[in-house]
């Protein structure tokens, strides 16, 4: 086994919870009623071995949507498609420095990376652009239920439509990018375009399915329940390089350099952590702190790497 001591691992995981736990801080995202709802108390942890080892505590299966979750799984996707020349034509690798809806180009007026909102609708606008909309969000919605190893994916229609009701920024960027001319020849149809960006966003899983998820990514790319490999290994090292310098919006280096790890973060409250050649993991808790992470979440991941050597750099 990866992690031979599994039981006492699984104590450690425990103790963090329960200090993380008792954290009253941050405020549940309030901007549509579907996140508003969710109890500031939901806190889940599951973890996933490369090796298939589970444990889970707390609210591991109550569903919430991925928001910007969504977006490292839709990066690996153009990439299986297009390759990262192609992919990289039309979004860069480089920290914004700016909150992550923020109305901002790069120099070479491309979004700055595919963590971001500029940068997700543009990689959005990648996949399989010879399909339906509808062909298309299967597509991504099988992939991704693959991912999970076949475990909880759903979809949250509300959602959907709440974030499409209150998109104004979305469409400001969208809008922005298109006279900018960052989108690929012939995608012009912006409305189907955020359409789609919205409806990845909505993409529900829970911290069980969730953490199959970042088990895949911690395994390069096969699923550690089922065995598929889905997607190659180097678009996992390169989805994985921007999650460890994007993910985490603006707090994105302070994590790297306090946790060490490749993450992504969601306005929902989960944090996907990925262990490379370990594990994958799924903390969720609903409170965010200013940069718009999981209070809970940041908290259980620094514990974590004060116990374990999971740091990336740890073994200098
Ligand atoms: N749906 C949200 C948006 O696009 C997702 C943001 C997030 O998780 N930070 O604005």
């Amino acid at each position: 086994f990866i992690i031979p001591e599994w039981r006492e691992f699984c104590d450690s995981i425990d103790e963090i919870y329960w200090q993380a736990r008792s954290n009253k801080e941050g405020k549940v995202a309030s901007y549509i009623p579907q996140l508003a709802r969710y109890s500031p108390d939901y806190f889940g942890v599951s973890v996933c071995t490369v090796d298939g080892q589970r444990y889970s505590i707390g609210n591991t299966d109550i569903p919430f949507c991925l928001q910007s979750c969504s977006k490292p799984l839709s990066y690996l996707l153009a990439l299986e498609e297009l390759g990262p020349d192609i992919t990289h034509q039309y979004v860069g690798q480089e920290p914004s420095g700016r909150i992550f809806n923020e109305l901002v180009l790069d120099h070479n007026r491309k979004p700055h990376n595919p963590m971001i909102n500029a940068g997700a609708i543009i990689v959005t606008s990648l996949l399989k652009r010879q399909s339906s909309l509808a062909d298309r969000f299967d597509y991504v919605l099988k992939n991704i239920q693959r991912m999970a190893g076949g475990e909880m994916v759903g979809f949250s229609n509300a959602t959907f439509l709440s974030e499409r009701e209150t998109a104004d920024r979305n469409y400001a960027l969208g809008y922005y990018m298109r006279e900018h001319k960052c989108f690929p020849e012939g995608a012009t149809n912006l409305v189907e375009i955020l359409d789609f960006y919205f409806q990845l966003c909505s993409v529900e899983v829970n911290c069980d399915s969730a953490a199959v998820i970042a088990a895949t990514l911690a395994h390069g790319g096969k699923c550690p329940i089922t065995g598929e490999r889905l997607v190659k290994n180097s678009s996992v090292r390169d989805c994985l390089s921007l999650m460890y310098s994007c993910g985490m919006y603006d707090y994105s280096g302070q994590f790297a350099f306090r946790v060490g790890l490749p993450a992504k973060s969601g306005v929902s409250g989960a944090i996907m952590v990925v262990i490379p050649n370990v594990l994958g993991l799924c903390v969720w808790s609903p409170p965010l702190d200013l940069y718009g992470n999981s209070v809970r979440g940041v908290q259980f991941c620094k514990e974590l790497v004060q116990r374990f050597n999971f740091h990336n750099f740890d073994n200098v």
